[in-house]
This record gives structure tokens, C-alpha cells and sequence, in this order.
């Protein structure tokens, strides 16, 4: 028996999603939209302690050598499957997926027992970038004059995914001290001469630096680096987890766990507090000779933060957009069209009005 995590309308019982625009849960049929106080209220929400675990559905594993042909990526990795509560469509994911959308039939597909126990984040961040403003800011990021003309933008855009990433996010203190040199240089000109001091002093900084809600990506299927780039997030906004923010969205698993990512929280947590103490020491140059540190973590929580993701491959190789789904903050890498890239460098060097006028007329830009 499957449990079904996703909302109906107290209204008119159709399913219903979270909605960016409007921060809170709409029905598309009709138009009704609510807060998650007011579902709860009309009994139509769940808290994740809620969830009966014996009815949430499990998976059941995949013979892998069945779906060798499958091309989008999670050939190879942990398949799983689950049955759509709504058409009974089978879903082939893999193991780390908490919430996907039913190919078949367009219904939110939540899975229950990657969302409880251990799994069950502490926080959301719920999207607020509704899909038709990424859809426009790709549009313009992606109509660069070096874009590729069959670079087809229109058709990509339609791939963009609203994907909840999990996030460890690390809180605690380090106590940090250098051992540095600071060195001062005066020049100045007397008559014919030019003199030059170097001064040398012996400095040491010692200082404890609180941090709350170091951010580390807990999955290892997304790239850390655009992770990192989209940041930060506005963790007021930081809400109790509730599985109906999944809704309508695709959403991750942990699948490396909170000691795993220790490692990289600590080291954002120990560059930022030498930086710190680096920065109450004022010479013209100063050589660190020893740093020591000693970080304390004294609280670790477990968040799904909000991405607009879009891959995508021309002339075999990947391209990627992400943005913070909750800031609207992007970073993304477009293919350029070398002949385009020709034209350019030569506007560059002069001459560039009548080439740029020839290359207009030829249709290159
Ligand atoms: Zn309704
Ligand atoms: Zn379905």
C-alpha cells in the first residue's frame, strides 16, 4: 500500500503544489491556494513524524541489465523502483531520489522512506524563482553574440529542472592563531638619492570566530563547485521541513553523510577565520609562518536548499546552468561559436565598424 506524501485541495481535491510565486500551496483547477497552517488545519498536510513508516512505500530493486539503454545518466548508479501512486506507472530512479515527477502521468511522486528517520531533512528553503523567470533569465544568459546559432536555447529551456539539493549546514567555533611577519616599506628621495626602509615586525594574532550555517552540498551527484557559486542563501528563511514543499519538484537525497562532508566545511570554517585574523593586521606585506587552529562543530543540520538545474550537451560536450532558486543568483557555460569568435577578435584590433557591418549583413550576428 503506498502512502501518497503529495497534497490534495481542500477545495476540490485536486493535487496540489508549492508555489513560487505566490509562497504557498495553489490549485491549479480551482485557484484556491493555501498556507501550510491552513492545510494542516483541514487535516490535507502531513509533518514528516507524521508518516505512518510501515505504510511508506519502498523500493523494490532494479535489475540494472534491463535498463542498460536508459540515457539519462543513472545508468550504472543504484536503480530503484517505485509505483506512481496516482497511475500506477512504474518509476525507475535511483536510490538518492526523495521526490521525482511521474513521466507518465505529470503527478508528484514523493518517496516517503527517503524523507523519514535519518533522512528527514530539519529545514527547507522553499523555491521562490517561479519556472517562467528562470526560463527568461536563460533566455538572455543564452543569447550571447557568441552563441552558436543552432545552439537551440528555446528547446533546452524546456529541460530546466527545479531541483532540491541537500545541504549539511555546520555551526559551531574555531580558535585560531598566527605566527606572521609584517613588513613595512617607506621610500623617499633626498637630494640625488633614493632611499628605501624596510621595516620588520614580529606579529602574532590570536581570536575565536563563531560560525552558524557553514553550508556543505550533501549529494554527490551535483558539482560542488556550482553549488558553491550560487550561494549564498538567506537562511531566514530557513523553514521546518515539510514533505509537501517537495511537491511539484525534483528533489535529492544525502547520500554523503554529515561526517563525510566534515572535512569541506572545516576547511571553509579555517581559511575564512586565517582570513579573519589576516585582516586586523595592517603591513604592506605579511608572511604567515605557522597558522593553528582548532575548529569545534556544535551543530549540524540537514536542509533542502532550492536550484534550477539545466544540463545539456552540444557538439558532445556538457553544458550546465544553475541557479539559486531561492535569490535567482546563476552561473552557467554556453558553447562559442568560433567563427563568430574570429570576427570579434578582429573588431578588436580596428577596422571594426566595417566588418561588424559586413558580418551584420552576412547574418552572423
Ligand atoms: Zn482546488
Ligand atoms: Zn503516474
Amino acid at each position: 500500500m503506498a502512502v501518497n506524501i503529495s497534497y490534495k485541495c481542500p477545495t476540490c481535491g485536486a493535487e496540489i503544489f508549492w508555489n513560487a510565486e505566490k509562497n504557498c500551496w495553489a490549485c491549479e483547477y480551482c485557484g484556491d491556494s493555501f498556507t501550510l497552517e491552513q492545510l494542516e488545519a483541514q487535516g490535507a498536510a502531513k509533518a514528516p513524524e507524521e508518516i505512518n513508516k510501515d505504510n511508506v512505500e519502498k523500493h523494490e530493486e532494479v535489475d540494472t541489465d534491463e535498463y542498460k539503454s536508459s540515457t539519462d545518466g543513472t545508468v550504472g548508479s543504484d536503480l530503484v523502483k517505485y509505483t506512481c501512486s496516482h497511475c500506477g506507472a512504474e518509476i525507475i530512479t535511483d536510490r538518492s531520489t526523495a521526490a521525482t515527477i511521474c513521466v507518465y502521468c505529470g503527478n508528484a511522486v514523493i518517496m516517503g522512506e527517503q524523507i523519514i528517520d535519518d533522512f528527514s531533512p530539519d529545514y527547507v528553503i522553499p523555491f521562490k524563482v517561479p519556472k517562467k523567470d528562470v526560463m527568461e533569465a536563460f533566455r538572455k544568459f543564452s543569447k550571447k553574440p557568441l552563441t552558436p546559432k543552432d545552439f537551440k536555447c528555446d528547446q533546452i529551456v524546456d529541460k530546466m529542472q527545479g531541483v532540491y539539493i541537500p545541504f549539511w549546514l555546520y555551526s559551531g567555533v574555531c580558535s585560531g592563531s598566527i605566527n606572521a611577519e609584517g613588513v613595512n616599506v617607506r621610500t623617499w628621495t633626498s637630494g640625488n638619492y633614493r632611499h628605501t626602509e624596510k621595516k620588520y615586525y614580529s606579529v602574532f594574532r590570536d581570536g575565536i570566530l563563531e560560525f552558524e550555517r557553514v553550508p556543505v552540498d550533501a549529494s554527490s551527484k551535483t558539482e560542488n563547485d556550482a553549488m558553491d557559486s550560487i550561494e549564498p542563501f538567506d537562511y531566514s528563511e530557513l523553514t521546518k521541513f515539510n514533505p509537501g514543499y517537495l511537491s511539484g519538484y525534483l528533489a535529492e537525497r544525502y547520500d554523503e553523510n554529515s561526517d563525510k562532508c566534515l572535512l569541506r566545511a572545516q576547511e571553509r570554517i579555517e581559511n575564512t577565520t586565517r582570513d579573519e585574523l589576516k585582516k586586523t593586521c595592517d603591513y604592506d606585506t605579511l608572511n604567515i609562518h605557522n597558522y593553528t587552529k582548532e575548529t569545534n562543530i556544535k551543530d549540524v543540520k540537514y536542509a533542502m536548499l532550492p536550484t534550477w538545474l539545466l544540463y545539456t550537451t552540444y557538439k558532445e560536450k556538457p553544458y550546465f546552468f544553475a541557479m539559486n532558486g531561492q535569490t535567482g543568483k546563476f552561473i552557467g557555460n554556453l558553447p562559442i561559436d568560433k567563427v563568430k569568435l574570429a570576427i570579434y577578435s578582429l573588431l578588436g584590433c580596428g577596422g571594426g565598424f566595417l566588418i561588424g557591418a559586413l558580418a551584420r549583413a552576412a547574418g552572423l550576428f
